[in-house]
């Protein structure tokens, strides 16, 4: 029996049919900028989301890095989440490596970060202060992808201040899906955006930034200077072309089965269904449940993951089919009516 992973949609692995198109790459040396393949996807994304450039790079922290180190000089800030990606979960990147200060608010229950705490947390022209030059924002956020009005009023928020637009689009496809919007429409109203390949869309490696030619240009240099400039990366490339060709309209698939996931769990006494959005489940379980349940599901080949918190995420992806997500309904019924 194989194991059910639902730890995360990074855990993919690619199938025959991607395999193939990697085995098939024209190749060159990319650090040249030679490689038609990594050339071909930078273009075909940057075409599709409305940018003048893109650029492939290893990981969604990287492109990040490069965007908020191409916005930002040092001493300048950028105003960002208090758990975003960007500010939490990238080891302090920004300030580590560009000396760029991060201004952290909470986020709004549905990923936003509201607009009026937002602005007065924009620094006057004043010596005390960092100068801010950067909202981020992340999209989906937990599953959830943010209301297209919000991003219009960021927008403008941004313009009326002259600062810089980045959306941290991890899972942007999941979002246009979610919310029945062309990708482009959700990526119009920034000035960059990174987008993962290697979460829902199912590459083993690699993201891209989108920008401007000059943002995109400057990346680049720190791209090299981060150590991400690759070689014959147009094997990787190749995996993210046949992705978006073949793994974005199926994401409705994996929302699908989270929402199935999720209503076959919410009359389960023990547990508490916090919500699913997009192909994200989240469940509540008492504390003193969290290891036997670990045990309980390791038994039944089905992989959670299990922190530091009674919130458990669920992931749908690419690799979990309906026998899959059957599997999961069984072995937690199981669990929380015995
Ligand atoms: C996964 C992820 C990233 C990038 O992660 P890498 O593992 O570095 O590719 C960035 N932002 C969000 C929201 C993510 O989920």
């Amino acid at each position: 029996m194989d194991w059910i992973d639902l730890r995360s949609d990074t855990v993919t692995r690619p199938g025959p049919a991607m395999r193939e198109a990697m085995m098939q790459a024209d190749v060159g040396d990319d650090v040249y900028g030679e490689d038609p393949t990594v050339n071909a996807l930078q273009q075909r994304l940057a075409d599709e989301l409305g940018f003048q450039a893109g650029l492939f790079v290893p990981s969604g922290t990287q492109s990040n890095l490069l965007a908020l180190m191409a916005h930002c000089q040092r001493g300048d800030e950028y105003i960002v989440g208090m758990d975003a990606h960007t500010y939490k979960y990238e080891g302090g990147g920004a300030a580590v490596l560009g000396s760029i200060q991060p201004q952290p608010i909470p986020q709004a229950a549905d990923g936003t970060l509201p607009l009026d705490v937002v602005e007065r947390a924009i620094k006057p022209d004043d010596a005390h202060f960092a100068r801010t030059r950067l909202l981020c924002l992340e999209n989906t956020w937990h599953g959830r992808a943010l209301p297209l009005d919000y991003l219009v009023a960021a927008r403008a928020l941004c313009d009326g201040h002259g600062l810089s637009l980045h959306l941290d689009g991890a899972r942007l496809y999941n979002a246009a899906v979610a919310q029945g919007v062309a990708a482009r429409t959700i990526a119009a109203h920034f000035d960059s955006v990174s987008v993962c390949l290697s979460k829902g869309l199912g590459a083993p490696v690699g993201s891209v930034l989108l920008g401007t030619a000059k943002l995109i240009d400057e990346a680049r240099r720190l791209r090299k200077m981060a150590g991400g400039g690759m070689r014959q990366a147009g094997i990787l490339a190749a995996a993210g072309l046949y992705a978006l060709d073949h793994h974005v309209a199926r994401l409705a698939d994996d929302h699908a089965r989270a929402a199935r996931l999720a209503s076959a769990l919410a009359d389960l006494a023990g547990l508490q269904v916090l919500g699913q959005h997009s192909n994200m489940v989240f469940i509540d379980v008492p504390p003193s449940r969290l290891q036997a349940l670990k045990t309980h599901m390791d038994t039944a080949q089905v992989r959670l993951s299990i922190g530091y918190t009674p919130t458990v995420r669920m992931v749908l992806h690419l690799d979990v089919d309906d026998a899959g997500v059957q599997r999961t309904i069984d072995a937690l019924q199981a669990f929380f009516r015995s």
